[in-house]
């Protein structure tokens, strides 16, 4: 691979890298799978490294590294005081008096910023790179999440020398960029911007549905979310989640700090930090006062929680003058906006069916005004949560807006009443088709797992003509929702009935691309067995389970008689899986979908080159027996380096023909690592615990003694 090529093919992956990162939560159902993901991931790493491609923004360096299993406590070299709440006018007044007490007549203004409901963080950079960074904590020292704080794309890993140069030139002339010896240097220049991080409205409700479709209990509010993914032990998982980042302090170390907070502010900004552009500067408490009542006013538009405002006594050289209490400084204070509630009838209780078949009940209510706007509905959640909150029909509620955009169900008013209603009993089918609703290990939801419910039909399609599916071209979620919507395909069977005519006239299509749908349709009918099993969107097998599954029972028909203890025995699968895939043909309407799968001519076994079948069936584990078909069957390979003729796919692709896996690491699992041009750490780490190592020729004269001809 040359230079051109490998820049090329960096970007390419860079790009897949950011968009599948960014799907995660949209789709609810990744385009592509973890392992495909770390795979793109590691082949980045190698490029860069043989060609020196590393770049500051590359994903190699914002999705972050290994979990870790605990964090470093880390001391505040300056504490991170909380600020005490005020909550009406008097109160601020109060604060207001205090401050005029203390300063006597000298002159002074007031900066005043937004609160935003998130985790506080301080970021630690010297000479220019960031160091540290760390949550909170108890104000004197907090957890080092640097590495988590590293995928945020706000968080700048670097502040460009000739910025901070030109920034800081004025605070100290002495400032040297001719050092000749950087490593022996004690670092020169060392500031620290504090802030908070926070979840846009949007991103919060996208992820608590994401949640919901998981099975898992959604978040109360952005400020959880954020502060529970800023903890989270795996960073490439943080990295997932869109965690923004507000910068609203900058302490500059050994050297005065700039003279006021909209001077600090704007600092923060110039150093390449995000900063909340709507701060402003007050001459008085009653200039404060009208500040906050606009917010109060326009929050409820702005992409991100508000919960309230940030009062500074905005010059500097006070701060000393009017010092701190053990807690919190006397020199700023916060305003808290009133939660906004509503007391409203629940008229009824609905089900909704997700995307992805999880059942959500739904508080049905007398419209009511709250935070700017009408409401009329509002999650239940789940049935546990109804019971726990006894809510029933005809009770009076209280709402709120979780993140100031979920409405939710709080409570009962009138629980105490004479005459209640019955208490809520889940429905036992599904709402859009009538199919028995189940409820899947320990989850909290029920689920309809019809593949064919109308409301997850979408859905189900998009990802059953999916590349890592049945890879049918052309066939992506614009022409899906075509497709349903003119009712043309109600089934997966429905696909392979249509024809060129059928889907001619729908929009963008014309007679070339009809044509070229229908042949991929086609094409897709010999696809193997197991991207067959894959296809379905059986909720906990993906790729792998998949795969797994097809390679152990070699039929649709055997894995139909299997009994959750044969299932059990397939390596990758535990009860949970195996519960899943049994609830899943038990239920007769699947048998009807297979069946009309199979009529449409789709692969519903492995190839049988081997009389491998009768084999299993027989003596059992003789491998000498079985053929060269599945020779590498258990084989875990690691790829590493640039082969001189195969592309990494096509080794992939060898490897996983014979019935062998790929992996992104070299562990003591690892059977064989193949190793081309520039292969780095892995290949080093082969040697370390004598993994066999193979070059591509000894590879292939591997596969041609098996298989005779490659
Ligand atoms: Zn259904």
């Amino acid at each position: 691979m040359n230079k051109k090529v490998a820049i090329e093919r960096v970007l390419e992956l860079r790009d897949l890298i950011d968009r599948a990162n960014e799907a995660y939560y949209q789709e609810a159902m990744p385009f592509i799978s973890d392992r495909a993901f770390d795979e793109a991931l590691s082949e980045l790493r190698e490029l860069e490294e043989s060609f020196d491609l590393g770049t500051e923004d590359s994903p190699t360096l914002r999705v972050g590294g290994k979990p870790s299993e605990s964090f470093v406590t880390v001391e505040h070299p300056q504490p991170m005081l909380s600020l005490d709440n005020t909550y009406n006018e008097k109160e601020l007044r109060d604060f207001d008096k205090r401050v005029r007490d203390r300063l006597g007549d000298q002159p002074f203004t007031y900066s005043v910023e937004m609160k935003f409901d998130g985790a506080s963080i301080r970021l630690r950079y010297e000479d220019g790179q960031l160091i540290v960074g760390a949550t909170r904590g108890d104000g004197e020292r907090g957890d080092d999440i640097t590495e988590n704080l590293k995928t945020l794309k706000d968080i700048p890993l670097r502040v460009d020398e000739v910025v901070l140069k030109s920034l800081f030139l004025e605070i100290d002339s002495d400032w040297d960029d001719d050092e000749e010896d950087e490593d022996n240097r004690n670092p020169s220049f060392v500031f620290e911007v504090r802030g908070e991080a926070y979840m846009e409205k949007e991103a919060f409700v996208r992820l608590n549905d994401f949640r919901e479709e998981q099975g898992l209990p959604p978040f109360a509010n952005p400020r959880n979310s954020t502060a529970g993914t800023l903890k989270m032990q795996d960073p490439r998982e943080v990295a997932r989640r869109p965690i923004r980042f507000f910068g609203f302090d900058l302490i500059v170390e050994g050297r005065p700090s700039p003279p006021t907070q909209i001077e600090k502010l704007k600092r923060i900004g110039d150093l390449g930090f995000p900063v909340n552009p709507d701060y402003r500067l007050c001459r008085s408490v009653d200039e404060v006062l009208d500040v906050i009542s606009e917010w109060d006013l326009s929050r409820h538009s702005l992409p991100f929680e508000t919960d309230g405002a940030v009062i500074k006594v905005n010059e500097q050289h006070y701060r000393a003058e009017l010092g701190t209490t053990s807690k919190s400084p006397r020199w700023a204070i916060a305003y808290k906006f009133q939660a906004e509630q509503a007391t409203t009838l629940l008229e009824g209780i609905t089900l909704q069916v997700g995307r992805l078949g999880s059942i959500t009940p739904v508080a049905e209510l007398k419209p009511v005004t709250l935070a700017g706007t009408v409401v009329k509905r509002a999650s239940l959640h789940n049935e546990d949560e109804i019971h726990r909150k006894d809510i029933r029909v005809g009770d009076l509620v209280t709402v709120e807006k979780a993140g100031d955009i979920i409405p939710q169900v709080m409570s009962v008013v009138d629980a105490d009443r004479e005459e209640r209603g019955k208490p809520f009993q889940m429905p036992l089918n599904c709402p859009a088709c009538g199919e028995e609703l189940v409820k899947l290990d320990e989850e909290v939801k029920w689920r309809c797992i019809n593949p064919e419910c109308p409301p997850q039909i979408r859905e189900r399609l998009t990802h059953f003509a999916s590349r890592d599916a049945m890879d049918i071209e052309g066939l992506g979620e614009a022409v899906v929702s075509q497709l349903v919507d003119h009712g043309l395909v109600h089934t997966f069977a429905d696909l392979y009935q249509l024809s060129a005519e059928d889907v001619e006239p729908l929009e963008r299509m014309g007679k070339k691309s009809s044509k070229n749908l229908i042949e991929a349709i086609e094409k897709s009918c010999t696809q193997p067995f197991q991207r067959v099993l894959f296809a379905l969107g059986i909720r906990f097998v993906g790729k792998t389970v998949a795969r797994d599954l097809a390679f152990h029972f070699r039929s649709m028909d055997a894995l139909l008689e299997a009994s959750e203890e044969d299932l059990c025995a397939v390596p990758s699968i535990g009860p949970k899986i195996a519960g899943s895939l049994t609830a899943y043909f038990d239920h007769q309407k699947h048998h009807k979908t297979l069946e009309a799968l199979r009529e449409a001519g789709l692969q519903f076994e492995m190839p049988d080159q081997t009389g491998r079948d009768s084999e299993r069936l027989g003596s059992g584990d003789d491998e000498s027996e079985t053929g060269y078909r599945w020779f590498l069957e258990g084989k875990t390979f690691v790829l590493t380096g640039t082969l001189p003729t195969l592309s990494r796919n096509d080794a992939i692709d060898l490897i996983e023909r014979y019935g062998g896996r790929t992996s992104s690491s070299v562990s003591k699992k690892t059977d064989y690592v193949l190793a081309g041009d520039k292969a780095g750490s892995k290949l080093a780490k082969a040697l370390k615990l004598d993994v066999p190592v193979l070059d591509e020729e000894t590879f292939l004269e591997m596969i041609q003694n098996q298989v005779g001809t490659t």
